[in-house]
């Protein structure tokens, strides 16, 4: 018997009857119908589905005509506005259908009334454009009717006031906050419990399935099916989300909070703002101890040094004075018994970095030009995020992605999850990548080691760029190499250079669409998550085969675990993550049926090497070549 969901997706369905551009593809229907049956079995599923499957509306069918709640989580803010705004309500049109629906993102984009009053008249801005800004969202209170400061245009992504005006599950008041009946996060909460369908990102699922504190109790109502789409990343924000830090950010913070509070408030404790003054003074004072900028680095490294460790005993120090100045003055009100708890939790954290080292987890510290994290990440996810589902076993769970298994497989993203008992399913793309796209591996190309390797890289997609006449992405698995390439393009006066960091990621992407003979370089945030259809991009060319960084802490340390207990780590996990990351990369060529183009990988290991197979399997069966002659004719011809 043809399921409900095929039905509809098919030729004879409402999709189809609506005359735009939907085809009926049967890769979708059949995912439709594995969805479906999941949602009614409470079941769970691993799907992967290949490119232009149409995997949005093979879930948000079967969703819909649930008699059930759903959530559907998404990678990135983007995302979510794409589902909530373009395709849910496109579906419902189609099937003529009403469902209560609701769009849930994290705190952080959402302005919150208690701490704007508290800023607005009273906090020392550090620029006088932050003072201008405040003074705008103040305006801007009175129009919104969400509060989502997303949708707040004139205030730029990064805005300086956003610590001001928004509020963190920390200092958070929760039911207590004098603003609570007017609280954007709390509507927002309360819509998102009487929706059927909820749109949120893995963060909020995430925090949710990790029962973080958050002020306001159960995060996401319970929900008979969950749908995660881009689930590959799911593990990383796992492994965020179960481990713990401390930033110095969090203790700038806090320690702003209190002088605050305490001019307000508590102006009968001016001890509490010597112990505020003295945590940020101990917190930049470390800074100075750990020296120049550093990537991420074993924790262990700067903590064997003396004046690093004394530093670092001074700092947990002083968050512990400021605790106790903090704990008899609880009882007054709930912004200080607030701080209290904030301070309470700081300690916690800090005191697990002058612990002993825990095997099961890894910790490492990463140093900016005048801040530091510090983190303590576990080894492996795979246990806590199986506890975290426990109280989750009814519902129903479908992880899907096109970029899940290598070489056909789940193993690899099962073990990460612990997900064993779930069932898997995999559907290729309907495009004909023979036709529609040439796989190109340069010859000659400099060994990857070699520092003249990225000069050599640039050198052999030159001729392609001009016979593409730019509609290209250059992407690249580091930022020296992509700052080496722009400077080696800047002089090229006939394309026009879009580079990672000039400005916001969206509006790169929106000038590179619009403007001709345009090509932009980027690093991993522009490998996944991007859509550029059509025309606008004909060449994608990929520096190295992207393994992560052997020197990155959490990998080492997952490294030597694997190694310890007697396992092939490269097989295991350098290179299922590469094939992966490598497939996401790829993936940004071919976007529709009547898009083509040309994918250079520049890595000669592709190809010298026995792994290269893996790599190459596990990509789209694009035509291959090494042929300069042919890739260009290919690419002048489109
Ligand atoms: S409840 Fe929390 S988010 Fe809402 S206004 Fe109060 S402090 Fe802000």
């Amino acid at each position: 018997m043809t399921s409900h969901a095929r039905f509809l997706l098919s030729k004879s369905g409402p999709f189809a009857q609506m005359g735009d551009s939907f085809r009926e593809r049967e890769a979708q229907m059949a995912m439709s119908e594995v969805v479906e049956q999941t949602m009614e079995q409470r079941d769970a599923v691993m799907i992967e589905a290949g490119t232009g499957t149409g995997k949005t509306f093979a879930y948000l069918v079967p969703a819909i005509e649930l008699d059930g709640k759903t959530i559907v989580s998404t990678g990135t803010r983007n995302l979510q506005d794409q589902l909530f705004f373009k395709d849910l309500p496109y579906v419902f049109r189609v099937m003529s259908k009403t469902r209560k629906v609701a769009l849930l993102k994290g705190r952080q984009n959402y302005l919150c009334l208690h701490r704007l009053d508290l800023n607005l008249h009273t906090a020392r801005f550090t620029s006088a454009e932050v003072a201008e800004q405040i003074v705008k969202v103040n305006d801007w209170r009175a129009k919104t009717r969400d509060g989502d400061l997303t949708q707040f245009k004139q205030l730029p992504e990064d805005a300086g006031v956003l610590p001001y005006v928004t509020s963190t599950a920390d200092n958070c008041l929760g039911s207590e906050c004098p603003d609570y009946n007017d609280c954007f996060v709390a509507k927002a909460r309360k819509q998102a419990m009487d929706a059927d369908i909820v749109v949120v990102n893995h963060h909020l699922l995430m925090a949710d399935l990790a029962l973080k504190e958050d002020g306001f109790g159960e995060l996401l109502p319970r929900a008979d099916a969950y749908v995660v789409d881009e689930a590959h990343q799911l593990p990383d924000v796992a492994s965020a989300f179960f481990g713990k830090a401390i930033t110095s950010r969090q203790i700038n913070e806090l320690s702003k909070d209190v002088n605050l509070i305490y001019r307000t408030h508590a102006a009968d404790c001016k001890e509490l703002e010597t112990a505020a003054l003295q945590l940020e003074k101990l917190a930049a004072d470390f800074r100075i101890s750990l020296g120049e900028d550093a990537p991420r680095q074993f924790w262990r490294n700067f903590s064997s040094d003396e004046t690093i460790n004394e530093a670092y005993q001074s700092l947990v120090e002083a968050i512990d004075v400021l605790c106790q100045q903090l704990k008899p003055l609880v009882i007054r009100d709930r912004e200080l018994e607030n701080l209290y708890e904030r301070s309470e939790k700081l300690l916690e954290n800090a005191e697990l970095f002058v612990s002993d080292e825990d095997e099961t987890q890894v910790r490492w510290i990463e140093v900016f030009r005048k801040s530091f994290i510090l983190n303590a990440t576990p080894l492996d996810v795979s246990e806590p995020f199986q506890k975290s589902l426990a109280p989750y076993r009814n519902s129903a769970w479908v992880l899907t992605s096109a970029t899940l298994a290598v070489n056909g497989e789940f193993n690899h993203f099962k073990h990460k999850l612990g997900l064993f008992s779930a069932k898997s399913a995999l559907f290729q793309s309907p495009f004909t990548y023979r036709e529609q796209a040439l796989l190109y591996v340069p010859r000659w190309l400099k060994n990857p080691s070699s520092p003249d390797y990225t000069r050599s890289f640039v050198e052999a997609a030159l001729p392609l760029l001009k016979a593409a006449r730019g509609r290209a992405f250059l992407l690249f698995t580091s930022h020296r190499a992509l700052n080496e390439a722009a400077q080696l393009l800047e002089n090229h006066r006939e394309f026009n250079l879009f580079v990672q960091g000039d400005s916001a990621k969206t509006h790169l992407l929106e000038s590179f669409r619009k403007t001709p003979d345009s090509v932009l370089l980027g690093t991993f945030s522009f490998w996944e998550g991007v859509d550029v259809a059509g025309e606008a991009l004909s060449f994608v060319a990929i520096d190295k085969l992207p393994f992560s960084s052997p020197g990155d802490p959490v990998n080492q340390a997952r490294i030597e675990s694997l190694k310890r207990q007697g396992k092939d780590a490269f097989g295991l996990f350098q290179l299922p993550d590469a094939v992966i990351a490598l497939k996401q990369g790829a993936g940004r060529l071919i976007r529709g049926v009547t898009d083509k183009g040309v994918l250079m990988v520049g890595d000669p290991r592709l190809i010298s090497r026995q792994y290269g197979k893996r790599f190459i399997e596990d990509l789209p069966p694009m035509l291959p070549t090494r042929n300069q002659e042919v890739t260009e004719e290919f690419l002048s011809n489109l």
